[in-house]
């Protein structure tokens, strides 16, 4: 029992992120914080970046958390690896390719947009007819929370190699829930974040960089003091033996949730995960059929992490959402931008990847939507053990 003065609800959280936070990274969390320059906690570093690589599927040397939420990680890699002027082609189909738009906006890259409607994934031809003319850097989202859509990444990498040009990419809520191989497909630079299928507390966004995009942070004065890597890189970068020097204090507990969390996943194995993850989104998909409810993204552009489905002629949003929050003590999201009102968004997301949270939501939304329970749930099983 928490000693805390505090208290807050019992939550099941199946929405967009934060996802089900398991006791094991709770009490992770709640182990004694040490100093930022204990040796004990840079050992911690080391195996948090070696975590890190092997769930990113990269050999980069640069792996590592950059302090703040997935966003941070938006932030960082815009702000090391974008100039003024560059001409970015940047991927939206979606409320975080828009917000990419805006973040290369704000750094002054002239940004090529090319868009899809959200709830379809970006065509490759129309990414590789924008990478016809010279360009810096081309941006995509891998897994659109917004939509539930994934985005393919074959035939980028080759279209940026071939202007120099580096290949970015946001992988929040994909990272060990949806198959993804940095090395293989090429990615320059890639950003996650703690709260989606990695279930660790928001607070840190996972980051690494490849060996084409570290002279780009070398070279010219980053923009930002916090997010600078050339400075950051000097205490999460270790080299030799050159001690890590102090930048700014990293959250001391979130790294141990980090650490707890990619010990989970491997202890799972990658492969393992991803698969659970996938048929997890089937089973869900189809249990929410028998409710009526449709998944947005069409066959083979779904995201595994993230199930977005449409709301059935004549039930309002709120009406089902909100009870389901205060008196069931279940979260899912609604829809964003176009979508709002029209969708709800479930998380597929590490420990909610489970047939038991599934099935208390199946249940709970049966109820509330007077659909057929026991079809649902029968339809879960039968995903499950398919
Ligand atoms: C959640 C999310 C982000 C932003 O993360 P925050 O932790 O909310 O800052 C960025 N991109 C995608 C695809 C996300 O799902």
């Amino acid at each position: 029992m928490s000693t805390a003065t505090i208290r807050v609800p019992d939550r099941l959280l199946l929405g967009s992120g934060p996802s089900p936070v398991p006791q094991r990274i709770l009490d992770a969390l709640a182990l004694p914080t040490i100093g930022h320059l204990d040796p004990a906690f840079s050992a911690l570093m080391d195996d948090v970046a070696a975590g890190l690589r092997k769930a990113f599927r990269t050999e980069n040397r640069v792996a590592l958390p950059v302090s703040g939420t997935g966003s941070a990680g938006m932030e960082s890699m815009v702000a090391n690896l974008v100039r003024p002027g560059d001409r970015v082609i940047c991927g939206v189909h979606g409320l975080f390719g828009e917000r990419m738009a805006d973040e290369l906006r704000r750094h002054g890259a002239a940004v090529v947009r090319v868009e899809a409607e959200w709830g379809r994934a970006i065509p490759t031809e129309a990414l590789l007819e924008a990478a016809s003319a010279p360009f810096a850097a081309m941006f995509v989202v891998h897994a659109e929370t917004s939509t539930g859509v994934a985005q393919p990444l074959d035939g980028l990498a080759d279209a940026c190699r071939t202007h120099d040009a580096l290949l970015l990419v946001d992988c929040v809520t994909s990272l060990t829930g949806h198959p993804l191989d940095l090395d293989a497909s090429g990615v320059d630079a890639a950003f996650s974040g703690t709260q989606k299928c990695l279930n660790a507390p928001p607070g840190l966004a996972p980051m690494t960089l490849g060996e084409r995009a570290l002279p780009r942070v070398r070279d010219g004065e980053v923009p930002s003091w916090y997010f600078d890597l050339s400075l950051v890189l000097g205490y999460w970068l270790k080299e030799a033996d050159a001690p890590r020097a102090y930048h700014h204090t990293a959250p001391i507990n979130l790294v141990y949730a980090l650490a707890e969390a990619l010990a989970i996943v491997h202890e799972e194995g990658l492969e393992a995960r991803w698969a659970r993850h996938a048929r997890a989104h089937d089973a869900l998909k189809d249990a929410l059929a028998v409710l009526g409810l449709e998944r947005l993204a069409p066959e083979g552009e779904q995201l595994s992490s993230l199930l977005a489905v449409r709301l059935p002629d004549g039930v309002e949003d709120a009406q089902v959402r909100v009870p389901l929050l205060t008196e069931d003590g279940i979260e899912i999201s609604g829809g964003l931008g176009p979508l709002a009102g029209r969708i709800w968004r479930i998380g597929v997301m590490g420990e909610g990847a489970r047939v038991e949270p599934q099935e208390r939501l199946v249940r709970a939304l049966a109820a509330r939507l007077g659909g057929d329970e026991t079809g649902a749930v029968d339809a879960l099983h039968a995903g499950w053990s398919a």
